[in-house]
């Protein structure tokens, strides 16, 4: 088993994980602050790189929205989605483009479920990417606030529905009805 199956099959040690790394930058973010962010940005920049796109296949997207979308990378949906899949998920649950590729947002789904503390961030309106950020530090990004300077419009919405139980499906739905 790869590195990376391995984690991606350990949801909950990565939010975990990413929880720590979180609390670690901004514990240390009046340093960077000072060292300056676009110097640290430099440095850190490739070792971001090796290591998410090693455990994750990040691309770089510089605003990072993992620990949102089950710590699966939504940037590897060949359509980029981060807002839910499109409407082409196969019956095996695999990418209507990639068919040999299981769908990055079923996967999402799957392993949300078992994040007890971000989990339910799956439901979140993410805003659209701002490809201006592309190879930035997501980390530097997150320090400088730039990776959630959405535009004008646009907010993440916290969502109600508890990820622990089944999704609530609307009653045409449940009664097999349109
Ligand atoms: S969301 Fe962006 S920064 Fe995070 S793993 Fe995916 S491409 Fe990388």
């Amino acid at each position: 088993m790869s590195l990376q199956t391995w984690l991606q099959s350990h949801p909950r040690f990565l939010e975990w994980a990413y929880d720590l790394t979180r609390r670690l930058f901004t514990r240390c973010d009046p340093l960077i602050r000072r060292v300056g962010y676009q110097r640290v940005d430099r440095w850190l920049m490739p070792f971001e790189k090796k290591a998410k796109g090693m455990a994750f296949d990040c691309h770089m997207c510089g605003q990072c929205i993992l620990h949102s979308t089950g710590m699966t990378c939504p940037m590897s949906c060949p359509k980029n989605l981060r807002n839910g899949p499109c409407g082409g998920v196969r019956d095996n649950g695999h990418c209507e483009v990639r068919p040999q590729m299981p769908c990055v947002w079923v996967q999402a789904f799957e392993r949300a479920q078992r994040m007890p503390v971000y989990g339910a961030e799956l439901l979140w309106i993410q805003p659209p990417v701002n490809r201006l950020l592309h190879r930035d530090s997501a980390w530097i990004n997150m320090l400088t606030g730039a990776d959630v300077a959405y535009p004008p419009g646009w907010e993440t919405v916290p969502s109600q529905v508890n990820l622990s139980r089944p999704f609530p499906l609307p009653a045409a739905a449940r009664s097999g009805h349109d």
